[in-house]
């Protein structure tokens, strides 16, 4: 048994110093250029690059997920369903990841909103103090830029599911001095001062306190983020917010027509505000034959999935690999990586190459483009915008500097109001 232990333990250990290469020598795609994939590489390697959203915080503080277990080579061998963990951070290049703060819609009916963003605050939190070598808890844009140098990943936060803050302003600076830098005004439900994309209307868009929401977060500093909303909501942000704002995962309705894309009149709108799009990698979002086809096969399935959710009920957190093992049974068309670019591309025509970047939804989404396992695949991205013939500057904005620009602009935005409301030009008036 200890043998077989050590069996493991070595080659894990192996790769959590070389896992960069390793991983990169995975990923790459079969027919590629060996140059043009030694080249992407390099790009990818000293680029900033930062994703919008990851949603493992939500298995951290609901499974007891150890982030410090290497599953590098073992994600399809043993079932494992995650795309995240500390050697795939670190093989994915990343130096800004954007851990979901997630509220489900839920809460609206069982209360206990703002109780859960505290324990996934501290799962940020305990996550950062567990693995100081390799993770810091990042604030702001220079945090970010100051990583790359330290060869650290930034550990940032957004709330997704703005009822976290209970209709409350003081709430919403509270953790804003916990650490959150942007908020999803909404998740799938609309409630009592935004509306969702999946659901009735119940403010015509944003209310009067919605609004507030909105100027509040301007004048702190903390990204307001229309992924999820209606469009309502992401033209009336448009109408009021002072600071870039940004998509923190979803992607082009142009390329795939679905509610969790941006249309393209908020995208042209976008651009003159200095906004980011950051492309989610869910096939389904990416790709309107992969969307067709899953919701096809969850019709035809429902019976049968209801069947094992009521069979599994006392333990719900074995469903997930059950229904994973029917769901195998019935293939689907599954979007490649590449569909991912066709957002890139989309919005850079539309918009401009200045407002695209990449919000993965690692760990929230059930499966990943074709092609993809998980983090450690990400220089896949960087390979097809090089084939295509992204400029190296062009590849580092969408990778990461756009983001950064966005953001940057959003702290001098709130600092120049608190400035205007302090009355005497103290930064120090700053919440900390
Ligand atoms: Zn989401």
């Amino acid at each position: 048994m200890k043998k077989l232990k050590q069996l493991i333990l070595v080659p894990a250990m192996v790769c959590w110093f070389a896992c960069s290469t390793l991983a990169n020598a995975q990923t790459m795609p079969k027919d590629a250029d060996p140059q043009l994939w030694s080249r992407a590489l390099k790009i990818h390697r000293s680029a900033i690059i930062v994703d919008g959203h990851n949603d493992i915080p939500t298995p951290l503080v609901d499974e007891d997920f150890n982030l410090a277990r290497n599953t590098i080579g073992q994600f399809h061998l043993d079932g494992d369903p995650f795309h995240t963990d500390l050697a795939r951070l670190k093989a994915s290049g990343v130096t800004g990841e954007f851990f979901s703060i997630y509220v489900s819609g839920d809460t609206l009916k069982t209360g206990g909103a703002m109780h859960r963003a505290m324990d996934m605050i501290d799962a940020r939190n305990r996550e950062v103090e567990k693995h100081a070598k390799l993770l810091s808890a990042c604030n702001s844009s220079a945090d970010i830029r100051q990583a790359k140098q330290q060869h650290k990943v930034c550990a940032l936060m957004g709330i997704e599911g703005g009822y976290a803050i209970e209709n409350s302003l003081h709430a919403l600076r509270n953790f804003y001095r916990l650490g959150i830098r942007y908020m999803t005004l909404t998740h799938n439900v609309s409630h009592d001062w935004a509306d969702a994309h999946a659901d009735v209307p119940k403010n015509n868009g944003l209310s009067s306190f919605g609004k507030d929401v909105v100027k509040e977060m301007n004048r702190l500093g903390m990204l307001v983020d229309i992924s999820h909303v209606s469009e309502k909501v992401m033209q009336d942000v448009l109408d009021i917010s002072s600071a870039p704002i940004i998509a923190s995962h979803s992607g082009a309705r142009g390329v795939n027509d679905h509610t969790r894309n941006v249309p393209d009149a908020v995208l042209k709108r976008l651009a003159k505000n200095g906004g980011v799009v950051m492309i989610n990698f869910f096939p389904a979002f990416l790709d309107a034959r992969t969307n067709q086809e899953m919701q096809q096969r969850k019709e035809k399935l429902k019976p049968e999935l209801n069947a094992l959710q009521a069979k599994l009920k006392d333990s719900p957190n074995a469903y997930p690999q059950a229904e994973r093992q029917i769901l195998a049974q019935h293939p689907i068309y599954i979007a490649s990586y590449t569909r991912i670019v066709d957002h890139i591309d989309y919005i850079k025509k539309i918009a401009g190459i200045d407002h695209v970047g990449l919000g993965s939804d690692y760990d929230g989404i059930p499966m990943l483009p074709a092609g993809m396992q998980g983090m450690e695949d990400l220089a896949l991205v960087t390979f097809e915008m090089l084939r295509r013939g992204y400029t190296e500057a062009e590849i580092k904005k969408v990778l990461g500097e756009n983001f950064l620009g966005a953001f940057a602009q959003a702290e001098k935005v709130a600092n120049v109001r608190h400035r205007s409301i302090s009355g005497d030009g103290s930064l120090s008036k700053l919440p900390k």
